[in-house]
């Protein structure tokens, strides 16, 4: 058996060894900065402009579409920021109330310059449909901003739909697809959207690096003023390596999408059928259409944080929710939203599977939850 399972995926991932590899010589030898004139720059410009390439063709974007950023929160922070104070009128943002903190914490700081934001309810299986947009969407509304993924209970929202009726009120349309892209397809023209999240160590790349995908056209402020980088549009030295780790990290993902995805689901059907064999009650969030191997799933009665710790001291890490949450011990505003009972919340676990894990960490993982659930509480 193996001395440590991760069954956390959804608050961070293993690098790609050919990641890892990609990056070693922007890290050693390649250091030249991209913006200078020299022939030691021209390796690392080449690079930059190669990865923005590799990137747009996985999302089928443009290249000049791409603008690299530290990660998913500086990519949500620039869409509502930079989008709200690019509008004069102060017209509304919609968002969810079960986004990432990295979007709620950004609304809350356009609210307080005056910018006014409606918050979307989910339903009960966490899906914001069509028709709660179509009841407050109207013709003052500037953006909306729904997430592709749910990061706690994993739901796959409906882009495409909400997208459509976004554009013909004339308005904006932003996803965070931190969760989702290099794990199930992401399209930007077949969705529609005018800017989308990205986050490289959600998809195996490395850690302090992303991207914000904005459409050609979109009327957005640039998130830090300095240099010319980024079309002027993200002032700072660029991070090379990282950016090259980030295109080969993500075009492994998508080159072997549908395997992993058909794996990574029987992984998560077999960890469902082993808890069902094992006759735990329990329930699991979310309908039908969730992220592959992303299990929120609630034991009534019982403490979530605790069996979190004890599933630690077996040396399996999962978690109850949201990484940046993890020393919030209350319950998850997504859970909230989704009006999960609170004896029910109290005792939910999030499993997030991915692509390096086994059957033998399933079953593992089942024995453990067995354990503490039924053995250890009679
Ligand atoms: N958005 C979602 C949906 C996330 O799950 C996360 C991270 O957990 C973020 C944004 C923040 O991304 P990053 O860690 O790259 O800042």
């Amino acid at each position: 058996m193996k001395q440590f399972i991760y069954a956390d995926n959804a608050a961070t991932t293993k690098l790609n060894k050919a990641a890892f590899e990609a990056m070693i010589p922007w890290l050693l030898d390649e250091y030249g900065n991209a913006s200078q004139p020299y022939a030691f720059a021209r390796k690392p410009k080449k690079a930059l402009s190669e990865a923005r390439e590799i990137i747009a063709e996985c999302i089928k974007a443009l290249p000049e579409e791409i603008y690299f950023t530290s990660g998913g929160t500086e990519s949500d922070n620039w869409a509502i920021k930079g989008s709200a104070l690019a509008d004069p009128d102060k017209r509304v943002t919609i968002t969810s109330a079960f986004e990432h903190h990295a979007l709620l914490h950004s609304c809350e700081a356009i609210e307080r310059l005056g910018y006014p934001v409606a918050y979307l309810m989910p339903t009960a299986d966490g899906i914001i449909t069509v028709e709660a947009l179509g009841d407050i969407i109207s013709d003052t509304t500037y953006l909306v901003s729904v997430m592709y993924a749910n990061n706690e209970i994993g739901t796959i929202q409906p882009i495409k739909e909400l997208c459509e009726i976004t554009h013909s009120h004339g308005a904006l349309f932003h996803t965070d697809a931190v969760q989702a892209i290099g794990h199930v397809e992401i399209d930007v023209q077949k969705l529609g959207v005018d800017m989308l999240s990205a986050s490289a160590h959600k998809f195996n790349g490395p850690k302090g690096i992303g991207f914000l995908y904005i459409r050609n056209g979109t009327k957005i402020l640039p998130y830090a003023d300095g240099g010319a980088q980024e079309s002027k549009h993200r002032a700072g030295t660029e991070n090379i390596a990282s950016i090259v780790g980030m295109a080969s990290a993500l075009k492994e993902n998508c080159d072997k999408l549908e395997s992993n995805m058909a794996y990574i689901k029987s992984l998560e059907c077999n960890l469902l059928e082993g808890l069902r064999q094992s006759q735990i009650p329990f329930v699991r969030n979310g309908g039908a259409n969730t992220l592959p191997g992303l299990l929120s799933l609630s034991f009534n009665g019982a403490d979530g944080e605790a069996i979190l710790h004890r599933m630690d001291l077996m040396s399996i890490s999962i978690s109850t929710g949201s990484a940046c949450d993890s020393l919030n011990t209350e319950v998850s505003h997504a859970l909230k939203a989704i009006k999960l009972d609170e004896s029910l919340a109290k005792g939910t676990i999030r499993i997030s599977l991915g692509k390096n894990n086994t059957e033998e960490d399933v079953h593992a993982i089942v024995n453990a939850l067995e354990k503490i659930l039924v053995l250890l509480n009679p």
